[in-house]
């Protein structure tokens, strides 16, 4: 019989919703109970379900099974209990699922393409069946989350971020392309593990790695031009941004995404100090890819707020595990650490975050170590003694890596502080902590990026991310002093993100869908509405196609 066209792989056959003349007509009547449910009822049943499994893995591959069986009651479900669901689909989830992918695996989610591939991959990408992909996640899984090499096993990762894509950004599920790559790992525990899915092979050479990059970045442009590609959780993820980002669509989430949205807090976080941009003084714990991504980034706030590149650098102070980071400390320090690494030290070499906080005074204090409570109560009376409102953003991922809780942040500084935390915490006092997620902007990212055919993902756009992301609160937010909007919001906030890609997009050439450029900011906003997937009118079309259908079959 004749399928309906629109999204005939997507929409279940046996959708309990379907009514009983569209089952008659996919010939499904009979197989499902004969209720005709609505959303509603659909909805309750699943979080019931939900609420039923005793673990996170439970809950996890739940979700699974039902974006498997019924993909846009899936979404919806997601879309509408976003704050609930995102926790048990992505971080801290996510992490135990890879941990365990090589037993509870079930069944394919993404692309696994592997190092014996090599020079076939072209012939290899083709398999995949979907011929309008429009973005992918890749990883080697070598460094997950703060997880380590995890190897194939890393593939929740990809398949996790995409469903954030097409729940916050409405980018279609069926244009999404997870990809996990076989490189062999450094975990041995998982090579001698009769369950492993991936090859045994040690991690191949940073020189077979970038030859294998080379190779998958062309095949996957060949088969689909334009597609946006995003890399996540690599141990060394800046070689592939640095070779790549001038000739493909690319951008890295972990480098440049944490960089914009802990950017887009910090704007806010900056203006409410009242502090001018020369005046600050921001010490770092940490100066690993995260960590430099995000000084990074402020370095360019600082630019288009006045300072030159010098100065603006000069507001920095990193530190990681040997100390103070400085030209003089005796060791060869890592290529991405050099650019911040400060020559004004006296010779003095400094270890503990403690003497860096009383050498430094910093106005602020940011955490990408991955060391728990390094923000001691100490430091942060200390901060709150030198500063009427010091920024205090531990941003180490999980909450139990955290520098420091939201709880202490607020006691030890008498509510004054402005605060970002990378992973959730509870209420303190009836003030809500900031999250500096990065679901806040790599949707809206991806979303504008494939909207507007950008060739390249420019610096000028993540920048744009950031600073479209801290004009998204609104006027309630605000006063109650967030520094990120109510994440329940963040289909709106993914179209302000989008806009803002698009326009910096077009500022600096890379768009080709050039007839964006002659609408109007609310045009552009009304555009980009009109084409994120929505899983509640995806539904309606889908029925309303197999209607018609029905009715023409009858006529
Ligand atoms: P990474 O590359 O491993 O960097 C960790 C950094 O911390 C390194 O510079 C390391 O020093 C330093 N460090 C380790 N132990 C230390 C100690 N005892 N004292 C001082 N510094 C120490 O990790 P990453 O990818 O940058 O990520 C760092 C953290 O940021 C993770 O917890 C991650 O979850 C978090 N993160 C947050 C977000 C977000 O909030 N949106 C996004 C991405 C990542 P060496 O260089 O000397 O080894
Ligand atoms: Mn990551």
């Amino acid at each position: 019989h004749v399928r309906h066209t629109r999204v005939a792989d997507l929409s279940s056959d046996f959708d309990t919703s379907h009514p009983t003349e569209v089952r008659k007509y996919l010939r499904t009547y009979g197989l499902t109970p004969p209720a005709v449910e609505s959303f509603q009822t659909q909805a309750e049943r699943c979080l019931k379900l939900l609420s039923l499994k005793p673990t996170p893995i439970d809950k996890f591959q739940y979700l699974t099974h039902l974006k498997a069986t019924n993909v846009h009651l899936f979404y919806r479900l997601l879309a509408e209990n976003i704050k609930e669901l995102t926790p048990l689909i992505y971080t801290p989830t996510v992490g135990e699922a890879c941990q365990k992918w090589s037993e509870i695996y079930t069944q394919p989610e993404g692309m696994y393409l592997s190092f014996d591939d090599k020079g076939h991959l072209h012939s290899v990408i083709q398999n995949w069946p979907k011929h309008n992909v429009e973005i992918t996640v890749v990883t080697d899984g070598s460094r997950i989350l703060g997880l380590g090499d995890l190897g194939i096993n890393g593939m929740g990762i990809p398949v996790g971020k995409l469903s954030l894509y097409t729940a916050c950004a409405g980018i279609r599920p069926d244009a999404t392309l997870p990809l996990t790559l076989d490189l062999g790992t450094s975990n041995e525990q998982l090579r001698n593990d009769p369950l492993y899915m991936g090859s045994r092979r040690p991690k191949v050479s940073a020189q077979e790695e970038q030859e294998f990059l080379d190779e998958m970045m062309a095949a996957l442009t060949e088969r689909w031009p334009g597609i946006v590609i995003q890399f996540e959780d690599f141990k060394n993820p800046f070689p592939a941004l640095e070779r790549y980002r001038d000739h493909y669509t690319c951008f890295n989430d972990d480098i440049q995404g944490t960089g914009a949205v802990i950017l887009g807090g910090f704007i806010n976080a900056v203006k409410r100090t009242g502090v001018a941009a020369k005046d600050q003084r921001a010490v770092f714990l940490g100066a690993g890819s995260a960590g430099v991504g995000v000084a990074k980034q402020i370095v360019e706030f600082f630019m288009r707020e006045g300072l030159t590149e010098d100065q603006a650098r000069k507001c920095f102070w990193l530190v990681d595990s040997k100390g103070l980071v400085t030209n003089d400390r005796g060791d060869k320090l890592a290529d991405h650490k050099i650019y911040f690494s400060r020559d004004d030290n006296d010779g003095k070499q400094i270890k503990s975050l403690a003497d860096v906080v009383e050498y430094v005074k910093p106005t602020i204090l940011m955490g990408l170590s991955t060391i728990g409570g390094a923000f001691t109560p100490e430091i942060l009376t200390r901060m709150s003694e030198l500063n009427a409102h010091p920024v205090i953003f531990p941003l180490s991922n999980p909450s139990s890596q955290s520098e420091c809780t939201f709880a202490d942040a607020m006691k030890y500084t008498k509510s004054t502080c402005l605060f970002a935390s990378g992973s959730p915490f509870p209420d303190y006092e009836g003030q809500t902590p900031g999250q500096g997620n990065n679901m806040y902007v790599f949707p809206g990212i991806g979303l504008g990026t494939i909207l507007s055919k950008a060739v390249n993902v420019t610096q000028e756009m993540i920048y744009a991310s950031a600073e479209l992301l801290s004009t998204s609160l609104t006027p309630e937010e605000h006063a109650k002093g967030w520094l990120y909007p109510d994440i329940a919001r963040i289909r709106d906030v993914s179209v302000t993100v989008a806009r803002g890609v698009i326009r910096a997009a077009q500022a600096s050439s890379v768009d080709r869908e050039l007839a964006l450029r002659n609408l109007s900011d609310e045009q552009l906003d009304e555009y980009i509405r009109e084409r994120m997937y929505d899983p509640k009118l995806e539904k309606l079309l889908v029925e309303e196609e197999l209607l018609h259908l029905v009715k023409s079959m009858q006529g």
